[in-house]
């Protein structure tokens, strides 16, 4: 290969670094939709509603009925690293939002055209905001609107020729993943209504997801995969380790408890649980893909390999014809794990991750006991 460089090091343009950087953030459509039902779900919203149009290669559009943007924020909305979420570093111990390295609509400025529409409520006007790529306001125009925001990105891809015609390419498999991903939140949100609806045309919509704003997982399941998804799985509630606070995790888990006024679902003797639902193995004999097992800390859907071999594992020693439907939530202090490992933010850096995988495989083979002999005798049938 010929030598590119020439003797002299120099920065690359501003321009150019946005453009390379935000590649990185946003890898595809998935990436880019899940930044955008993260940032409605932070702002508190109760609804989300998303719309693909031509599955997305035209528009994506995220409408909630959140917070809202004030005035004040639209300025520095979309600029990287601003971000309402985080001041410094050591924030990032106790942080609870989905979002906090405020790179996703800056990124997005930079791979599409990006509009947001937004009221706070204080008044029956609000403002649709169009974003230049470096993320600066290109106009502002007043519009009747009520509490809530509303993001559309356009021609995602558009400026990185390689990646826009693989994305067009695939926009079949590119969609899918989006929905796998908006399944991921509608199964684990409490409280919130999530809606995705697909638009070939002007005439026709398909709603494809829609949830009923539910408190319970249960019934999120029964909302995003029918009745019949229930049948035959049992409910968990494992406590994998006890107290951390009083162990080995001290100083650290205290700290957090005193900081961490609003504990939400966390579990206030700092114990690490693993709670969701695992499809009984007394039964079946049906599938043998892992599509649909779903991984979470704390809520935030993550992938976490070793625990989702150890369960696979442990199932299968009991039930070697399928892999189970699973939902699994681990519920630990946040001091505990490290969410900024990737861009996506989807691994998950656990500290002591042996101890807690050696605990649940122990745990779930009490939990499945009782089933072997009614595997065995539906075996015999
Ligand atoms: P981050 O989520 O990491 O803060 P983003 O670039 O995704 O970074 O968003 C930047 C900021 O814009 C957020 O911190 C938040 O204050 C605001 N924001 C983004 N989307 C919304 C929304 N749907 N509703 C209210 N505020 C939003
Ligand atoms: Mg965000």
């Amino acid at each position: 290969m010929a030598s590119q460089t020439n003797n002299t090091i120099r920065a690359i343009d501003k321009e150019s670094v946005h453009r390379i950087c935000s590649g990185q953030v946003v890898l595809d459509m998935a990436t880019a939709v899940k930044e955008l039902l993260e940032n409605s779900l932070d702002a508190g919203s109760t609804s989300v509603a998303i719309k693909f149009k031509q599955n997305g290669l035209e528009s994506i559009t995220v409408t909630d009925n959140g917070c809202g943007i004030t005035d004040a924020n639209l300025e520095t909305l979309a600029l990287k690293h601003y971000t309402s979420k985080l001041q410094s570093f050591n924030d990032l111990a106790h942080v609870r939002s989905f979002g906090f390295r405020g790179e996703a609509l800056s990124s997005l400025c930079a791979l599409a055209n990006l509009t947001v529409t937004t009221s706070t409520g204080s008044s029956p006007t609000g403002v649709l905001v169009e974003y230049t790529s470096d993320g600066t306001i290109k106009s502002k125009t007043p519009t009747p609107m009520t509490r809530g925001t509303i993001v559309k990105i356009s021609n995602l891809f558009e400026g990185m020729p390689v990646r826009r015609s693989e994305f067009v390419k695939n926009i079949k498999r590119e969609y899918a993943k989006c929905i796998g991903l908006v399944q991921a939140y509608a199964l684990i949100v409490p409280n919130v209504r999530i809606s995705c609806v697909l638009q070939m045309d002007k005439m026709s919509a398909v709603t494809q997801i829609a949830t009923i704003g539910n408190a319970s997982v249960r019934q999120n399941i029964i909302n995003v995969f029918g009745p019949k998804a229930m049948a035959d799985v049992i409910e968990f509630d494992l406590c994998l380790v006890e107290g951390i606070s009083a162990a080995s995790m001290g100083a650290m888990v205290k700290a957090e408890n005193e900081n961490n006024e609003d504990e939400g679902e966390l579990d206030s003797k700092g114990d690490i649980k693993l709670t969701g639902f695992i499809s009984s193995p007394a039964f079946g004999k049906g599938r043998s893909s892992t599509d649909r097992q779903y991984f979470y800390i704390n809520g935030r859907p993550c992938t976490l390999p070793k625990l989702a071999r150890v369960i696979n594992e442990v199932y299968r020693s009991f039930n070697t014809n399928q892999s189970p439907f699973l939902v699994a939530n681990l519920i630990l202090p946040t001091s505990y794990y490290d969410v900024n490992v990737s861009p996506d933010k989807r691994t998950i850096f656990l500290h002591n991750e042996r101890m807690i995988i050696e605990e649940l495989r122990t745990k779930l083979t009490e939990l499945f006991e009782p089933s072997r002999s009614t595997f065995a005798v539906s075996q015999a049938r």
